[in-house]
């Protein structure tokens, strides 16, 4: 599943520079698909919602760093583990209960993000 970044987040950044996908944003940022990914024309994010891959989304949090779940892939194909968990000083990256994939859904959107 992926992972998301609770209230106790503490604005350190350390996260956003580990992650493979560049699904971490600063709270108040703009996200968007093409960010750091490879992915042209449209994508379908996790609540089904089509959009263009390069439209700037609403941030998902503005006060604290947020993980976009239609991004996160869990580091499957690039890590042992969460690398936003492993730095993060306050333990606050957890598994998001709202979206639970296997390993094999992340490994697809894995290859779906970076052709
Ligand atoms: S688990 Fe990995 S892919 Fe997901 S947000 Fe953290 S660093 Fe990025
Ligand atoms: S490493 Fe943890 S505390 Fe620091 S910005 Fe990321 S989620 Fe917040």
């Amino acid at each position: 599943m992926a992972i998301k970044i609770t209230d106790e987040c503490i604005n350190c950044g350390a996260c956003e520079p580990e992650c493979p996908n560049n699904a971490i944003y600063e709270g108040g940022v703009e996200w968007a698909i093409t960010d750091g990914t490879s992915v042209k024309g449209t994508y379908v994010l996790m609540d089904g919602t089509i959009v263009e891959a390069d439209a700037k989304n609403a941030p998902i949090a503005t006060d604290t760093y947020f993980i976009s779940p239609s991004k996160c892939t869990e580091c499957q194909g690039f890590h042992e583990e969460p690398q936003c968990a492993s730095v993060c000083p306050v333990d606050c990256c957890i598994s998001d209960e709202m979206y639970v994939e296997t390993v094999e859904a992340l490994l697809e959107k894995k290859a779906k993000l970076h052709l």
